[in-house]
C-alpha cells in the first residue's frame, strides 16, 4: 500500500495553523513553557495519545505504539521555548508578552510535530514506539540535557533520535541535512591575568598583567591557524575585555580579565581548543612573571549526525518532496543546538527544513530577529516529513 502523507494532513490544515498561531501570540521562554505544554498534551490527549509531563518542569513526551508489535522505539525531538525579544510584527497572531517572542519558529517545530502525532494516531501502520519529545528551553539553557538527567531515555527508552529545525533562506519546503558534524560546539572561556599592577610611570618596579594579555589576544589565533588540521573549521574570537579605570591612565592595572567563545565541530577539536588556550595562558603568564586563571565553560557540544539515521532521513524527505529538493550534503552551520545532547548519547540524524527565501522586501527575515516569523506554509510538509520518517523507521 502506497500512502500520501501530505494528503492525508490536508484535513488538518486549518486546526494546525490556529495551534501555531495561538502558540505564537503566546511565547513562553526557558522553562516556562506551561501554557504551551498544556495545548501539547491536552492535543496528543484528545488523539488517543498517552501523556507523560514533568520532565525539565515542561517537557511533555506522548508515546505512540504502532499496531504491529516488536520493532525499535524512535524519539522524534521538538522545541517549544520563546525568546528574549521584542516582536516588531504587526501580524494578528504577533506576541502579547512584551519583550518575549516566537523568532526562531520553536512554535512550527512544536506545531509540526503535533501534526505527525495526529496522523500517526490516525494510522498507526507501523512496528514499534515513537515517543513524541517536547522540550523546554533549547535556547541556551540546555532543556534537552535537562530532560535526559532526568531520565528521559530510561523512562523513553530510544534506538535513534531525529530533530528538525526550520531554516531562512533555504527555500520554502526545501530540506538540507548532512552526515557527520552538522553544527558547532559552543563554549564559553574567561581568562584573568595577574600582576602587581604599579606606577604607569615606573613599570620596572612590578609586573604588569596588560603584557601577557596583549600577547594572549594575538596568540588565540594561532591555535586555528597553526594546531588545527587545515581541513577542520573552528573559530576562537575574544569577546570582552576589561582592566584598569578609564580614570587612570598612568597606572598599570594588576589584573586583566579576558572573555570568548570557541566553537568546532568534533569533539576532538573541542578538546584541542580547551587545551591550547589553557596552555596559552600560563605559558604567556609565566614568560611575563604574573599568574593566571583559566575557565572553559562547555555549554552546547557540536551536533554530529549518524551516517545510517541521516540516510533515513535523506529517504523519508525524498519521499516528502521531490528528491531535486533536497540537499543530503549541506554546508554545516556555526550555531549550536541542544538536541546535540541527544546525539551524543544516541544515532540520530538533524535536519533543516526551509522557511522560505530571505530578503529585505518580502521574503522571510532571519531567526532571532523582531520581524520572524515561521512559514504556516511548511507546517504540513514538516508533519509530513516526520509522518515518513517513521513509516520509513519503523515500517518494515
Ligand atoms: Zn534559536
Ligand atoms: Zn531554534
Amino acid at each position: 500500500m502506497t500512502r500520501d502523507s501530505l494528503r492525508d494532513l490536508q484535513a488538518d490544515r486549518v486546526e494546525l495553523m490556529a495551534i501555531r498561531h495561538d502558540i505564537h501570540r503566546h511565547p513562553e521562554t526557558a522553562f516556562e513553557e506551561n501554557r504551551t505544554a498544556d495545548i501539547v498534551a491536552a492535543k496528543l490527549t484528545e488523539w488517543g495519545i498517552p501523556v507523560h509531563r514533568g520532565l525539565g518542569k515542561t517537557g511533555v513526551v506522548g508515546t505512540l505504539k504502532g499496531k504491529r508489535d516488536a520493532g525499535r522505539s524512535i524519539g522524534l525531538r521538538a522545541d517549544m521555548d520563546a525568546l528574549n525579544l521584542q516582536e516588531k510584527n504587526d501580524f494578528a497572531h504577533r506576541s502579547v508578552h512584551d519583550g518575549k517572542m516566537h523568532a526562531c519558529g520553536h512554535d512550527g517545530h512544536t506545531t509540526m510535530l503535533l501534526g505527525a502525532a495526529r496522523q500517526l494516531s490516525r494510522d498507526p501502520d507501523f512496528a514499534g514506539t515513537v515517543h513524541f519529545i517536547f522540550q523546554p528551553a533549547e535556547e541556551g539553557e540546555a532543556g534537552a540535557r535537562v530532560m535526559m538527567e532526568e531520565g528521559l531515555f530510561e523512562k523513553f527508552p530510544c534506538d535513534a533520535v531525529y530533530g528538525m529545525h526550520n531554516m531562512p533562506g533555504i527555500p520554502e519546503g526545501h530540506f538540507a541535512i548532512r552526515p557527520g558534524p552538522m553544527m558547532a560546539a559552543s563554549d564559553t572561556w574567561t581568562v584573568t591575568f595577574r600582576g602587581t599592577g604599579g606606577h604607569g610611570a615606573m613599570p620596572h618596579m612590578g609586573t604588569d598583567p596588560v603584557m601577557p594579555a596583549a600577547g594572549f589576544v594575538t596568540a588565540t589565533q594561532s591555535i586555528v591557524g597553526r594546531n588545527v588540521s587545515p581541513q577542520h573549521a573552528a573559530v576562537v574570537s575574544v569577546g570582552h575585555i576589561a582592566a584598569g579605570s578609564h580614570g587612570s591612565p598612568n597606572v598599570i592595572p594588576s589584573q586583566v580579565l579576558i572573555r570568548g567563545t570557541a566553537r568546532s565541530y568534533t569533539p576532538e577539536d573541542r578538546d584541542l581548543l580547551e587545551r591550547r588556550l589553557g596552555e596559552l595562558v600560563q605559558g604567556i603568564a609565566a614568560a611575563h612573571g604574573c599568574s593566571a586563571e583559566y575557565d572553559y565553560l562547555r555549554r552546547y557540544p557540536p551536533l554530529v549526525n549518524a551516517p545510517t539515521q541521516t540516510a533515513i532521513a535523506v529517504k523519508a524527505a525524498q519521499t516528502t518532496v521531490d528528491a531535486a529538493l533536497v540537499d543530503a550534503d549541506a554546508e554545516p552551520l556555526t550555531g549550536a543546538e541542544d538536541f546535540a545532547f541527544m546525539l551524543e548519547k544516541k544515532p540520530g540524524a538533524y535536519i533543516l527544513i526551509g522557511n522560505g527565501g530571505r530578503s529585505e522586501d518580502g521574503g522571510c527575515h532571519y531567526v532571532h530577529t523582531p520581524h520572524y516569523d515561521f512559514n504556516d506554509a511548511i507546517i504540513l510538509t514538516g508533519a509530513a516529513y516526520w509522518v515518513n520518517l517513521v513509516r520509513e523507521e519503523l515500517g518494515k
